[in-house]
């Protein structure tokens, strides 16, 4: 897949499912909080899960869905700690290390987009060091709104300070995906393998990428760089 990366000076990346593996999320959401909910409760998981899955549901797409604190409160455990009891579950994707070198390396500017709470946010980069490829973090409770939401891309534009004609964004969501392409954001990319234990899902709407490797051009031969008068054939 050919990206025209001398057309972009910005990428924007979401968080979860594009550069960390979505497994741990769900896992976390689905598995580890009815769990422990059931023990809070002194109910069966089954009925924990019905419970808690019911809950997410009337959230989904809205900014509270991306509060932690929200759900501190809404199911009284602490989330911020459970997610570091487990934290060691999180993971990078495949490719992404060297594709950050890559636009490091290429002067492109680097910013992540992401509805995850900042404090969720702290906990994985502490276990992933992707911080110094970054210029920016924009999470959605920083700004008031979910990346679904026009108000989102207004707030991030103005901290990233990126070009919308001049911007790649890449994210595992196509309803975001497609509020990118509404505020003209030029050049989208879908991630399809969002998480590690479900298959690839390619998008119809947007082009779309299993690895990083899939974007970043192959190294130019050290001959390209030198003057074709001074190669000796
Ligand atoms: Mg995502």
């Amino acid at each position: 897949m050919k990206i025209l990366w001398e057309e972009i000076d910005f990428v924007l990346l979401d968080l979860d499912g594009t550069l960390l593996d979505k497994h741990f999320d769900d896992y976390f959401w689905e598995e580890h909080i009815p769990e422990q909910y059931a023990k809070l409760m002194q109910i069966s998981i089954k009925d924990a899960k019905t419970e808690i899955y019911a809950a997410y549901k009337v959230q989904e797409g809205k900014l509270v869905w991306t509060d932690i604190d929200y759900w501190s409160n809404r199911f009284n455990m602490d989330i911020p700690a459970l997610k570091e009891s487990v934290s060691h579950l999180v993971a990078v994707h495949e490719g992404v290390f060297p594709f950050l070198e890559f636009l490091q390396c290429a002067g492109k500017r680097v910013a992540v987009l992401t509805n995850a709470h900042a404090k969720a946010v702290e906990i994985k980069l502490t276990k992933i060091p992707l911080r110094p490829y970054l210029q920016k973090i924009v999470s959605a409770n920083e700004v008031g709104f979910p990346k679904e939401v026009c108000g989102y891309w207004e707030a991030a534009e103005k901290i990233v300070g990126f070009k919308k004609e001049r911007s790649l964004f890449v994210d595992d969501n196509e309803e975001v995906l497609m509020m990118a392409k509404l505020f003209g954001i030029k050049h989208l990319v879908y991630k399809s393998y969002a998480s590690s234990q479900i298959d690839r899902r390619d998008s119809n709407r947007f082009v779309s990428i299993r690895h990083f490797s899939e974007i970043v051009p192959p190294i130019q031969s050290r001959n390209e760089d030198v003057p074709r008068s001074l190669i000796k054939i």
